[in-house]
């Protein structure tokens, strides 16, 4: 289809205004700089030149490839003349030799090819030419090992080049397989509008993709949607969608984009690293006695105990959250980011808490209502392939319960994404870290905890089940959560002897609750010594030393035995009261 959407392009002549909200645009550095309404946000049309200049640093660009033409009489479906007519007035009016420029730069001091589509040109529509320079560009990528960055604005195909504009779509994503199996990032920034082939080809396939507020993404024009299904309003089929329904990482004005580019690039692509000082390391007194059950169990679940979002700001500098598992969804009880902790890239994976009920105990209500769905482990999962590709550290925390148990849920793959990510994370070959933080529950739990090095808070807690739920199992009374804790071995001194995790960390006297920052403090040191300790052990030899740890792990041996004897009386009365309470049901129908 022919590209027809309605586009905002500058007219010197006339005074400058806001198409949206009228307000007079004459003296803004927003819109001189980056051309954005400061009043209303609208983000106005920018040539490819001005896009490059947004974000390369001064003086860095050189253009690739500016040579290439070709003769189009044996591709070109309509006349010649008219077609070749199009090019010219366009070559002309953007100063471009087709709807691509390409070129090596620098963006925040950080070498990278850029490649941006210009709208103005035919629609930035991919043709033959387009679409070969966009593939050389990605293969010098890979060739030099550099990072690429797109500046999309596309719309339709260039119908004049009929199924050789099409041939252009497999072409391009040659080009991109080739750029990751030499693990080489590439970000995608998108803008209105940003649909059609380029979309469905190596855009789509971008490791981290952000758009601008507002702007039409997707793949059917958005006028050409309207037309179809006659529902489409103006303020629909927008980035905000997009980023909901899981398939964007984030949106971002135009000015920030560049702070934003640099800062994904430089983990990604990250220039030094921290070495570990041997002798530095002052390992804190973990007080044994102070862990029990019930200590233990109230500590986790205090109101006022720091989540994972009060880590993340305390632990991390120059954080980006990321968004969405590429495949429909965007569960935000599961976060997923990449950042720095002092200077080390990290990869993480967090399960996010909110505390939406209070009951008067000043314990944390049971009752969240943000559990994590399987498009959170999908989430989960997607984040760790980032870590392994880019070899970066992963660092999961935990803190949640059960994952969300609904029909809804069920059909929507929740025991598939669970054993996905199980089975993707003792595969992985970088590192990867896990930190209980609060209450450890269930299989979500185990799935985000499989890891290199396994820590737990003091005060935190790791059971496949609440007391409460195995009080009413055992007793048929869930009150009797008291009487049963003792035999759970829920505590991290517990998990600690079991072997199931590797490490405690220390809090704050107390509990973690009462400083949070003295507790971000003893979390960052702990993990930063974990990942400086596994950070260079080779890959393979990591996944291999994982998949044991994990086999082996309650083997069969006189240290378990006498756990495993309580664990095993807990289940057999479990599986009996379950067998009764089937038993009187059968009776019941009998009669
Ligand atoms: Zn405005």
């Amino acid at each position: 289809m022919i590209f027809e959407e309605e586009t905002i392009f500058d007219d010197s002549n006339n005074e400058i205004s806001c198409f949206k909200c009228n307000k007079d645009l004459e003296k803004s550095l927003d819109y001189k700089n980056y051309k954005i309404c400061p009043y209303c946000d609208f983000h106005f049309h920018m040539s490819a030149r001005e896009r490059i200049a947004s974000i390369a640093d001064k003086g860095t660009f050189t253009e690739i490839f500016n040579k290439i033409t070709t003769s189009y009489d044996e591709i070109a479906q309509e006349e010649i003349e008219s077609y070749d007519e199009k090019i010219k007035t366009d070559q002309d009016r953007t100063g471009l030799n087709e709807a691509v420029l390409c070129g090596t730069s620098k963006i925040g001091s950080q070498e990278a090819i850029i490649i941006a589509l210009d709208f103005g040109f035919l629609g930035g529509s991919m043709g033959l030419i387009v679409g070969e320079k966009i593939a050389l560009s990605i293969e010098m990528a890979t060739k030099k090992k550099l990072p690429v960055v797109t500046l999309i604005n596309s719309g339709g195909s260039r119908i004049q080049e009929g199924v050789m504009s099409l041939m252009q779509m497999s072409k391009t994503v040659a080009a991109v397989n080739n750029l990751k199996n030499a693990n080489q990032p590439l970000i995608s920034i998108l803008s209105n509008p940003s649909t059609g082939q380029v979309m469905a080809s190596f855009v789509a396939l971008s490791d981290i993709i952000i758009a601008e507020p507002g702007a039409h993404i997707g793949y059917s024009p958005y006028r050409k949607l309207k037309e179809l299904t006659g529902s489409i309003e103006s303020n629909n089929y927008l980035s905000e969608d997009f980023l909901n329904s899981g398939f964007i990482d984030n949106i971002v004005p135009r000015n920030e984009i560049k702070f934003e580019l640099t800062t994904l690039l430089s983990v990604l692509k990250p220039t030094f690293a921290l070495k570990k000082k041997k002798a530095d390391t002052v390992r804190s007194q973990i007080d044994y006695k102070e862990i029990n059950a019930s200590n233990s169990l109230q500590l986790s679940r205090k109101i006022k105990r720091p989540k994972s979002i009060d880590y993340i700001s305390r632990i991390f500098n120059e954080f980006i959250e990321l968004n969405g598992d590429r495949s429909g969804g965007n569960d935000t009880s599961v976060k997923i980011g990449l950042g720095k902790i002092s200077g080390e890239p990290v990869i993480l994976i967090a399960q996010h808490r909110e505390v939406l009920t209070r009951v008067s105990s000043n314990n944390v209500s049971r009752n969240y209502n943000n559990k994590i769905v399987p498009s959170g482990f999908r989430k989960a999962s997607r984040a760790l392939d980032m870590a392994q590709k880019f070899n970066i550290p992963c660092l999961c925390i935990i803190d949640s319960v059960s994952p969300e148990l609904s029909l809804k849920s069920e059909y929507d793959g929740l025991a598939f994404s669970i054993s996905e990510l199980i089975s993707k994370k003792l595969n992985s070959e970088n590192p990867i870290i896990s930190v209980i933080i609060g209450e450890g529950g269930s299989e979500t739990a185990l799935a985000f905890s499989i890891a290199d090095s396994v820590m737990m808070l003091k005060n935190s807690i790791f059971t496949p089940l609440s007391p409460e739920e195995a009080a009413k199992i055992k007793t048929g009374d869930k009150r009797k959560a008291n009487e049963i804790l003792k035999t759970m071995r829920l505590t991290s001194a517990d998990c600690l002897e079991m072997g199931i995790i590797d490490k405690i960390i220390d809090e704050p006297e107390g509990g973690a609750h009462r400083n949070h920052d003295e507790s971000a403090r003893l979390l960052e040191e702990s993990i930063l010594e974990e990942i400086i300790s596994i950070r260079d052990i080779f890959p393979k030899t990591l996944s291999r030393r994982r998949l044991k740890k994990f086999r082996q792990m309650g083997e069969y041996s006189q240290k378990y035995k006498p756990a495993l004897t309580e664990e095993m009386k807990i289940w057999r009365t479990a599986l009996t009261a379950g067998v009764s309470s089937l038993r009187s049901g059968s009776k019941l129908k009998d009669k």
